[in-house]
């Protein structure tokens, strides 16, 4: 099986996870920029996280052969932070980047004014840089935001089929397939989607725009989650060419929108990082 998760916050995994990843056949990650946890106080911290996400992280990904692109954006959360929202000024030269594949992750967190403001700019963005755009859905009051979310986009003028609408579940997944936008499943170990669920909308709704990941955050996460989704797939009666579509082609066809992709493979541990090749056993 080779995957693409579309959706994986590597900055919070732990070299181990590169490890059992790459062995559970992920070749590829796309690393949506998004809040820390520990909330930022400046722009300077989203230019030095920015940096990792286009810098060190594609490194420490190629130890393990895995190819590693991002996403970059002000995220809802943070844009509600008037001394964060300086950071939307960075965006753009980031967007530039040959391993940025789109702008993300934008929509809504508490659905406030500043949210539309940062979520409208932030589209445009995409459309200026002829990127697609990643969409994160707020998780409580679900289905207003999602409603909000499929507004603004269509009010912007991008392409339906140039943005993913993220962390859908049952409720959500009707009104973006409706609306011609791909439709992302952020699968968890105990929350929000499972892989037994995930194959029943997949059963319900085909394959066509469909996005699976392991999200594989600062809360309880597997970045595995992916697999396991294709292994409940094949339990459920679904080909070895439907898994690779879902895991491995969709993710192409979307993040491939960008003309950004690289899946050349990468021998691992060929790659260096300003000038140092070592990695493991370093302190
Ligand atoms: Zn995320």
């Amino acid at each position: 099986m080779r995957i693409f998760d579309p959706h994986i916050h590597m900055t919070s995994r732990t070299t181990d996870d590169y490890e059992r990843m790459a062995a559970a056949g992920v070749r590829a990650v796309v690393e949506p920029a998004f809040w820390l946890g520990q909330p930022r106080t400046g722009a300077g911290s989203f230019a030095d996280y920015f940096d990792s996400l286009v810098g060190w992280e594609p490194f420490r990904a190629a130890q393990f052969g895995i190819r590693h692109h991002a996403t970059i954006a002000l995220n809802p959360k943070e844009a509600n932070d008037p001394r964060c929202r300086e950071a939307l000024k960075l965006v753009p030269r980031y967007l530039d980047k040959d391993s940025v594949v789109a702008v993300g992750e934008i929509g809504y967190d508490a659905m406030t004014p500043e949210e539309d403001e940062v979520f409208a700019a932030q589209l445009e963005l995409a459309v200026d840089h002829e990127l697609p755009a990643l969409v994160h859905t707020p998780h409580r009051d679900k289905a207003r935001g999602v409603e909000r979310t499929l507004a603004v986009v269509r009010a912007s003028g991008i392409g339906p089929g140039r943005v993913v609408v993220d962390h859908l579940n049952e409720v959500t997944v009707g009104a973006v397939q409706d609306a011609g936008c791909w439709m992302g499943f952020s699968i968890y170990p105990d929350t929000k989607m499972s892989p037994s669920r995930m194959v029943e909308i997949l059963r319900e709704r085909g394959l066509e725009r469909m996005l699976v990941n392991s999200a594989a955050d600062w809360g309880r996460s597997d970045p595995l989650l992916t697999l396991r989704t294709g292994e409940a797939m094949l339990a459920a009666g679904f080909s070895d060419d439907d898994v690779d579509r879902v895991l491995w082609r969709n993710p192409v066809e979307f993040y491939g929108q960008s003309g950004r992709l690289d899946l050349s493979e990468t021998a691992a541990g060929e790659a260096t990082f300003e000038g140092s090749s070592i990695l493991r056993g370093g302190s």
